[in-house]
């Protein structure tokens, strides 16, 4: 079975799913370059992940779940920028050519393009060691992205679902512990938050999806609009997973744990009362969880007024801790 074989495979299994998509490639793959048309007056936004194996799964997890993972990291950032998805791209390095691994790989890929209504538009396929790229194409009205750097003092900070489930669930499983099964599927398939970000179009005034820690990201945004905040800690969903957890520890994974992807945005006080509207058309819970304040920095509070220190705020490559350093 050559490379080709594989994309034919491949292609054939996206035939029904590209017709049903509403922003069709003028050519998709089977050229040497997709061609793509931007309907006027929309902007292109593009964003591109790794995962590899080793550090962002194992080698033996499910390969529909790999698949599926690397295109929700992808579509999480779209979400988070409120773009509608369009296209993507797959560059994949495998090690070997095996049918059975690389069909259960394409089966989660498709599941997950066809929830987020992006179509295959191209890709690369080489031998080498197991790591997958996606590079994901979306499109929003000019100007109207949802970026980092407009929170304003006096907004809202907000996240939705239920941070820590998925650092919960890993937790577990690097201590060969049996995962709750919804912090297990947390982990292994993330729901990009698509519909969310499409509702806080025009509402929110920053937006960021959590994937290395809600402490982390939620910095992102108070340092791209030059503020800091406040949380109260105790505004913080419990999971039912996370229950029996010693409140501090809780915190912790919940605010320093990765992989959420989950969105955390700014909201204009006056755009409060429109929350539970949002919540119920977008289908997630959304949590107000503090404050932002003038000035750098972010204060994490407890109810009875003291700080709360995390020791590290989020997951960083190259970090010493990380042990790729
Ligand atoms: P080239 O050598 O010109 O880069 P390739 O042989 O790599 O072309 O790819 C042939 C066609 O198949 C291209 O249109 C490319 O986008 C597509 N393709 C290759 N690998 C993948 C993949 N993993 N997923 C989707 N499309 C792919
Ligand atoms: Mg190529």
């Amino acid at each position: 079975m050559s490379e080709f074989a594989l994309i034919a495979r491949l292609q054939q299994l996206f035939a029904a799913h590209a017709e049903s998509c509403k922003h069709k490639p003028v050519l998709g793959i089977g050229d040497d370059a997709a061609v793509l048309a931007i309907p006027a007056g929309q902007h292109l936004l593009v964003t591109t992940d790794t995962l590899v194996s080793g550090v962002h799964f194992s080698a033996d997890d499910k390969p529909s779940d790999i698949a599926a993972k690397a295109l929700a990291v992808n579509l999480s950032d779209l979400a988070a920028m409120g773009a509608e998805p369009a296209w993507f791209f797959l560059a994949i390095s495998l090690p070997g050519q095996d049918l059975a691994w690389w069909d259960d790989f394409t089966a989660g890929l498709l599941e997950m393009a066809a929830s987020g209504a992006i179509q295959l538009a191209g890709g690369d396929t080489t031998h080498g060691p197991l790591s997958v790229t996606i590079t994901a194409m979306g499109i929003t009205e000019q100007g109207k992205a949802l970026r980092r750097d407009g929170a304003r003092p006096g907004d809202r900070v907000v996240v939705s679902g239920q941070p820590g489930l998925a650092a919960f669930a890993l937790q577990q499983k690097l201590a060969d512990h049996e995962a709750p099964p919804d912090a297990l599927k947390a982990l292994l398939r993330p729901q990009p938050r698509l519909a969310l970000g499409r509702e806080l179009r025009n509402l929110a005034s920053a937006c960021v999806d959590v994937s290395d820690g809600l402490a982390a990201d939620l910095g992102h945004i108070l340092k791209a609009s030059g503020c800091g905040a406040e949380l109260l800690l105790e505004k913080l969903p419990t999971p039912a997973a996370l229950a029996d957890l010693e409140t501090e520890a809780r915190w912790k994974l919940q605010l320093s744990g990765g992989d959420d992807y989950e969105l955390c945005f700014t909201l204009p006080p006056e755009h409060l009362p429109l929350l539970p509207e949002i919540e119920r058309r977008a289908g997630v819970a959304l949590h107000v969880i503090g404050t932002v304040v003038s000035g750098g920095g972010l204060k994490l509070q407890q109810r009875d007024g003291q700080e709360f220190r995390l020791d590290s705020s989020g997951y960083e490559h190259f970090s010493a801790s990380s042990g790729n350093a």
